[in-house]
């Protein structure tokens, strides 16, 4: 529908308008708070990581130097703990509850620590417990005060559709719109991908955040691939 050539993929590098348009429903944002990125969330949530190291966001100082501490949740998903500690930022570790990360934790450490810059973990169903974070605590992570001016939350929603009952159905946490509301556009991504849905490594991986946040994370990508 959007005419873009298909063959050269000439849309740029927040993907094809049709599968933003796609992803951005699934995530229930626009398709100017998505972007659509190759095979794996995993990989996309690398390349964020290295943008916030080498460039940064919200206008503030790249991390990279600045013995930069990213919090995790704790049982989590060995995969975030190496990419994390592979990119040379320290895991801070919190308990896992049975509603999702110890926000009491999160909140004083945010609040007391500069060098605290996010959060990455899994909103819905965590490995390997399967908690779900409550609408509760997820407010509290939007509108909590931060020492850090740029703290980003990284949720990989990996499993957002995945419920194991019917009644499970419409309880989707959306970090974007909440970030939103509590007047912190800039300060959720939501990760995930078809991964569980077609077959890991032939589906999309996409991400969700404020519209600058995209794109600023379109900009990197181009840089590193296909342009702008
Ligand atoms: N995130 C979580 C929590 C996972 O369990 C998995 C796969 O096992 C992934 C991400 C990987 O997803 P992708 O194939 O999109 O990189």
């Amino acid at each position: 529908p959007s005419g873009v050539d298909v063959r050269n993929y000439s849309a740029g590098a927040a993907g094809l308008a049709e599968a933003r348009a796609l992803f951005a429903d699934y995530l229930e944002v626009t398709p100017a708070q998505t972007l659509v990125w190759n095979n794996a969330s995993l990989e996309l949530q690398g390349h964020l990581l290295a943008m916030l190291l080498l460039r940064g966001v919200r206008g503030g100082a790249p991390w990279a130097g600045t013995d930069a501490k990213i919090i995790v949740a704790t049982p989590g998903y060995d995969r975030h703990f190496t990419l994390l500690a592979g990119l040379g930022l320290s895991l801070v570790p919190v308990a896992m509850q049975p509603d999702g990360p110890d926000v009491d934790a999160i909140e004083a450490l945010a609040a007391s620590d500069p060098t605290i810059r996010g959060l990455l973990f899994v909103p819905t169903y965590s490995n390997p417990g399967g908690e779900k974070i409550s609408a509760a605590k997820a407010q509290r992570l939007v509108a909590m005060p931060t020492a850090s001016p740029d703290f980003t939350i990284l949720a990989d929603d990996a499993y957002r559709v995945h419920h194991l009952s019917r009644t499970e159905r419409d309880v989707a946490v959306n970090f974007v719109a909440l970030a939103e509301a509590a007047g912190q556009p800039d300060r959720a991504f939501v990760f995930a991908s078809t991964s569980k849905i077609t077959f890991a490594g032939a589906g999309l991986g996409f991400v969700a955040s404020s519209v600058a946040n995209i794109a600023a994370l379109s900009s990197y990508l181009g840089a590193l691939s296909i342009g702008p």
